[in-house]
């Protein structure tokens, strides 16, 4: 079974109080319930429709991570589905995303997108982005949605040297959970980190890792 190994694997190199979320995406339900029976319960998935479908067809208790850019139309299938969704990059989404929960009577943590790499082609906040718009009013205004964590990605450097690059976007995705810290009394989550380069984000102080290609393979579809 080498899903079972490769998470095997994975999960051995994880420190204590590192969590790791198994990218699933473009990947089968099958492969889902494979890494399921090896032990792993916290699965993330980047698109409605498959979130959707995979979590009719898994296993209850499962906790579903949606991770991937959430348009407007796909938010109250997401809200429906998704236990936590770590791609809130921007207040509005954050605004949309609450009333579609209080509407559903859903309570849903939520995890703010900072962007810091290279790339624009990444979704996010930046760290003035979230220093200027994360205000109290804003926070005390959110009935149905707790912001539990931030998340962000690295630049994607094909360049194995040039770690340089990564850990100081890791260390610029750690330091805005610093600065939202003292206003979000329940933000614990630093998630960070992927198949390449989760090593540096828990070096950098990663608490939850999102890992896909090296449990699953390549993306099948
Ligand atoms: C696809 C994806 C991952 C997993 O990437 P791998 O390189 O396959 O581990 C992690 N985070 C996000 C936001 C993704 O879209």
């Amino acid at each position: 079974m080498p899903v079972a190994d490769n998470l095997k694997r994975v999960t051995s190199e994880l420190p204590e109080g590192v969590r790791l979320v198994a990218v699933s995406k473009f990947h089968p339900a099958e492969a889902v319930v494979e890494a399921y029976g090896a032990g792993q319960r916290i699965f993330g998935e980047s698109r409605a429709d498959e979130l959707t479908a995979k979590r009719a067809a898994c296993p209850d208790d499962i906790e579903w991570h949606f991770i991937g850019h959430l348009q407007s139309n796909k938010v109250s299938r997401v809200v429906e589905a998704a236990d936590v969704i770590q791609s809130i990059d921007s207040v509005r989404l954050l605004r949309r995303v609450d009333d579609a929960a209080a509407r559903l009577g859903r309570r849903l943590r939520v995890f703010l997108q900072v962007h810091v790499a290279a790339e624009d082609t990444k979704f996010g906040f930046t760290p003035e982005e979230l220093d200027a718009e994360i205000t109290p009013e804003l926070l005390a205004g959110l009935r149905a949605t707790e912001i539990t964590g931030v998340m962000g990605m690295a630049t994607n450097t094909d360049d194995t040297d040039d770690t340089d690059r990564v850990r100081a976007d890791f260390r610029a995705i750690r330091a805005a959970f610093e600065l939202l810290k003292p206003r979000i009394a329940g933000l614990r989550d630093i998630s960070m980190g992927m198949t390449d380069d989760h090593l540096i984000a828990i070096e950098e102080g990663s608490t939850m890792v999102r890992i896909g290609t090296e449990i699953f393979g390549p993306r099948q579809y």
